[in-house]
C-alpha cells in the first residue's frame, strides 16, 4: 500500500496528501457505497490527519475531511439542506479515551458524576425525517452534513418508519433522526437468493442499506429488507411538556410510533459506560443487526447545550468503537471444499488476520461466478468481513494493490478428493463432484449428517471419528456403521474401550428410528426435516416411498417438481438402494408414522392457511396436524376450512366463493381451546 502520509517530508504536503486521499475514500464510501479500504484503515488515516493538523494549526482548512462529515451528494437525487447540521461522532478506540471524554465533560459541567444515555451504534446510514402535522413530508440522507439527498419516496417504502405519527400530542413540526439498516437475517436471505439466481450479492449489510436506500426506483427499495431505529428527535422549543433528557426524547419518539433500540440504557459515570460496553460486546453476535460500537450521550439536554459542538461532532457524545468487523489481508491461495451433496465451494485461504476480535484464516467465495465477479486471484489484497457467527466473507478485492499481474484462478475440473469430474448444471450456480458416495469427502459429510441429532442422533460419533473410520477403510457408507465391531473401534487411535462400547450401544439404540428422521438422515437433496415429515406422513412406510412414482411424489403438498425428482432419483440409484437394503438387513426399523390424523377431532378436514397470523404459520399448521387435519397450500373444492389472518387476499375470496368455512384467528383460537391445544 502506498502511504501518502509518509511519502512527503514536509507537513503541509503530508496533510494535503492525506486530505486528498480521505476525500476520495469518503466519496467511495458515502456516494458509491464501494469502499476500497477497511474502516480501521480509514480511521487510522483520519487520525493521522487530525494529529498533523493539531501539530501544525497554520494549515487549518474548513474543507478538511477532519472538519466535515460524509461526502457531497452524488446528484442522482435532488439535494436538501438540513435545518441543523447532521454531525458525525467523535470516536474512542480505548477505555482511556472514554475516560478522558468523561473527564472533559465533568470539568466543563462542573459535576462529579454525569448520567449518559448509552445506545448501540448501528452500522447503517443516517437519515433525517421531517414530519409536519404528524405526516412524513421529507426524508434525506446525511450527505456532507449540511445537505443530503432527498430520498422521501424510498423511505416511504420502509415499513418501520411511520408515515403518520401515533396519538395526538405530537408537535406541528418534528425532525427525527435515526439509522436505516439491513437486518442480518434479511441480508443473508437476500444474498442466498442472489447466489441461487446467480446475480450480484451485497457486500455487507451497511452497503446493502446504503445502496438500497439510494435506488432511483423506489420499487426496488421496497423489495429490500430495510429497517430503522430512531436515535434523536428535534422538537420545536414551544412544545410542551418538553422532554428534558435524551432518554425521555427516545421514549416520546417510541410513543409516536418510532422503533427505538431496546438495548438503550441510562448509565452513570465512566464505570457505567464501561459496563455497558462489556455487556453489548457480549451480546453483539446475537443481535440481528450490525453494530460497530456504543454511543454515550450526555443525557440532560440542557447540559448538551452547554457543551455545544466542534465543527464535525458534538462535544456531548462519543462513540466507543468495537474491534472492526472488516479487515484487510492477503489471499494466499484458493482451494475447494466438497460438501455432503458434492457441492464444490471455493474457499480463500488467507494470511490470518483478527477480524472483530477473532482470527480468520479462511473466507468463503461461494461459487465460480462470484469469484469471477469479484475477480479474486491468489496473491490479492482483500477486505474480509465477519459478523456474528456467520462464516467470514470476502467483501472485495483491492485491485489497486496488485503490484504485479496475478494469474486468474482456474476452477478445477476434477474433484480434488476423488478425481471424479466436476459438473455444473446449466442454470445452477453450484458446481458438483459427480463422485457421489464414491467420493470420500461426500462420504464423510454424509456419515456426519446421518449421525446428527436431528437425524439418527448417534451420540459419540463426532467428525474426527468419522474421518478416522473412513480413512481406515472401516466404513464406506452409513450402513457399514451397523456392522462395526468393538475390536475395529478400539483399533483406532485414541478410542478407548468405554467410548467404543458406548458408541455401539448408541448405534443399537438408533435402529428404532422414526421414519421422518431416517428420511432426513439419508441426506436426499433438498429434503429437510419438514419435507421428510411430509413424505413420511404421506407414504407411511419406507417401501411405499421408495416405490412411489414421480406423479405420486409431485402430488404431495409442498413438494415441488424439483424435490420430487431428487427423491425419485435417490431411490432409483442402485448404490442408494444397496445402502438402504443393508440398513434394513442390519436391523434398522423405521417407525411407521401412523397417520397422525387417525382418530383426531379434525380427522378428514382439509385446511388452508392464509393472511398474517400472530403465530408463525408453521406453528398453526402443527396444531392442525396434531388435531388430525390435513393442511394444503391452495383452496380447492376439497378444502373444508380456511384460516384467514389479517390482510387475507385471493384465497379468502376463493374460499368464500366455494362456500368453504372461514375461521378468523380468534375463532381458530377458540377451536384450539376446545381441544385443549395452543
Ligand atoms: P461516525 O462513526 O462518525 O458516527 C456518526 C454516525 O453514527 C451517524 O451519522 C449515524 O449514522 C451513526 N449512528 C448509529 N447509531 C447512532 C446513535 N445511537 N446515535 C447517534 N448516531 C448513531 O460515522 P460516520 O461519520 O458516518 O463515518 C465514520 C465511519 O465510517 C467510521 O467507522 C469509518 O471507518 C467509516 N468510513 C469508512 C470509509 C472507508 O473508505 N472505508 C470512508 C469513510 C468512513
Amino acid at each position: 500500500m502506498s502511504n501518502s502520509g509518509r511519502l512527503f517530508s514536509d507537513p503541509k504536503s503530508r496533510i494535503e496528501a492525506l486530505r486528498v486521499r480521505l476525500l476520495e475514500h469518503n466519496y467511495r464510501y458515502y456516494v458509491l457505497a464501494d469502499p476500497d479500504v477497511s474502516d480501521s484503515q480509514y480511521d487510522l488515516l483520519l487520525r493521522q490527519l487530525s494529529e498533523l493538523e493539531a501539530e501544525y494549526p497554520q494549515f487549518y482548512s474548513p474543507d478538511s475531511p477532519s472538519q466535515r462529515v460524509g461526502a457531497v451528494p452524488s446528484g442522482g437525487f435532488s439535494s436538501v439542506a438540513h435545518q441543523l447540521p447532521m454531525l458525525s461522532l467523535k470516536d474512542a478506540f480505548s477505555d482511556q479515551e472514554v475516560e478522558d471524554f468523561d473527564q472533559r465533560v465533568r470539568t466543563t459541567l462542573e459535576l462529579d458524576e454525569v448520567t449518559y444515555c448509552a445506545e448501540p451504534k448501528l452500522d447503517g446510514l443516517a437519515v433525517s425525517l421531517i414530519y409536519e402535522q404528524g405526516k412524513l413530508i421529507r426524508a434525506a440522507t446525511r450527505g456532507d452534513g449540511h445537505s443530503g439527498e432527498d430520498v422521501t419516496a424510498n423511505v416511504r417504502t420502509i415499513t418501520a418508519i411511520p408515515l403518520r405519527l401515533r396519538g395526538n400530542n405530537y408537535p406541528d413540526q418534528l425532525e427525527v433522526r435515526g439509522e436505516v439498516y439491513m437486518p442480518l437475517d434479511g441480508f443473508q436471505r437476500y444474498n442466498q437468493r442472489a447466489l441461487a439466481k446467480d446475480t450480484k450479492v451485497l457486500a455487507n449489510p451497511r452497503n446493502g442499506a446504503a445502496g438500497s436506500l439510494r435506488q432511483l426506483d423506489p420499487k426496488v427499495t421496497a423489495t429490500r429488507p430495510l429497517a430503522f431505529f430512531a436515535y434523536s428527535g428535534i422538537l420545536p422549543e414551544s412544545y410542551q411538556p418538553a422532554p428534558t433528557t435524551q432518554f425521555a426524547v427516545l421514549q416520546q419518539l417510541k410513543g409516536w410510533g418510532f422503533p427505538v433500540n431496546p438495548e438503550t440504557k441510562i448509565v452513570v459515570g465512566n464505570s457505567g459506560c464501561a459496563e455497558f460496553y462489556q455487556y453489548l460486546g457480549g451480546i453483539r453476535s446475537q443481535l440481528n443487526y450490525d453494530i460497530d460500537g456504543v454511543v454515550y450521550k450526555v443525557d440532560k439536554l440542557a447540559d448538551q447545550e452547554l457543551l455545544g459542538n466542534v465543527s464535525r461532532a458534538p462535544r456531548w457524545a462519543v462513540a466507543r468503537k468495537f474491534p472492526a468487523a472488516e479487515e484487510i489481508t492477503q489471499v494466499l491461495s484458493i482451494s475447494v471444499q466438497v460438501g455432503r451433496t458434492g457441492a464444490i465451494t471455493p474457499v480463500a485461504r488467507l494470511q490470518p488476520v483478527a477480524v472483530g476480535g477473532v482470527m480468520v484464516a479462511n473466507a468463503t467465495l461461494h461459487n465460480e461466478t462470484e469469484i469471477r465477479r469479484k475477480d479474486v486471484r491468489p496473491g490479492d489484497w482483500v477486505i474480509i468481513r465477519r459478523a456474528g457467527d456467520v462464516i467470514p466473507e470476502l467483501v472485495k478485492v483491492i485491485t489497486e494493490r496488485r503490484e504485479t499481474e496475478l494469474a486468474v484462478w482456474e476452477f478445477p475440473k476434477l474433484c480434488p478428493i476423488c478425481n471424479s469430474a466436476i459438473e455444473r448444471v446449466a442454470g445452477e450456480a453450484i458446481a458438483r463432484c459427480t463422485g457421489g458416495l464414491y467420493c470420500p469427502a461426500q462420504r464423510k459429510q454424509s456419515i456426519r449428517h446421518f449421525a446428527t441429532r436431528k437425524a439418527m442422533d448417534i451420540e459419540g460419533l463426532g467428525d474426527k471419528l468419522v474421518d478416522q473410520l473412513v480413512d481406515a477403510g472401516l466404513i464406506e457408507s452409513v450402513a457399514d456403521l451397523y456392522t462395526l465391531s468393538l475390536e475395529q473401534l478400539v483399533s483406532l487411535e485414541r478410542v478407548a474401550d468405554k467410548s467404543a462400547q458406548n458408541l455401539l450401544e448408541q448405534l443399537h439404540k438408533s435402529k428404532q428410528v422414526a421414519l421422518p428422521k431416517l428420511l432426513y438422515a439419508l441426506g436426499i437433496r433438498e429434503v429437510g426435516e419438514v419435507t421428510a415429515t411430509t413424505l413420511a406422513e404421506t407414504f407411511g412406510t419406507l417401501e411405499n416411498l421408495a416405490q412411489a412414482d414421480l406423479e405420486a411424489l409431485q402430488a404431495v403438498n409442498e413438494v415441488g417438481p424439483i424435490v420430487a425428482a431428487h427423491v425419485y432419483e435417490f431411490f432409483h440409484e442402485p448404490h442408494n438402494q444397496a445402502v438402504i437394503a443393508k440398513l434394513l438387513a442390519a436391523g434398522i426399523q423405521p417407525q411407521i408414522v401412523t397417520a397422525i390424523a387417525a382418530g383426531g377431532p379434525l380427522d378428514g378436514e382439509v385446511w388452508v392457511l392464509t393472511g398474517k397470523l400472530s403465530v408463525p404459520r408453521s406453528q398453526a399448521k402443527k396444531w392442525l396436524l396434531d388435531l388430525g387435519a390435513k393442511v394444503t397450500g391452495s383452496v380447492s373444492k376439497n378444502t373444508t376450512a380456511l384460516l384467514a389472518g389479517a390482510e387475507a387476499g385471493s384465497k379468502l375470496s376463493k374460499a368464500e366463493k366455494l362456500g368453504v368455512k372461514v375461521y378468523t384467528e380468534e375463532q381458530f383460537n377458540q377451536l384450539l381451546d376446545e381441544h385443549g391445544i395452543g
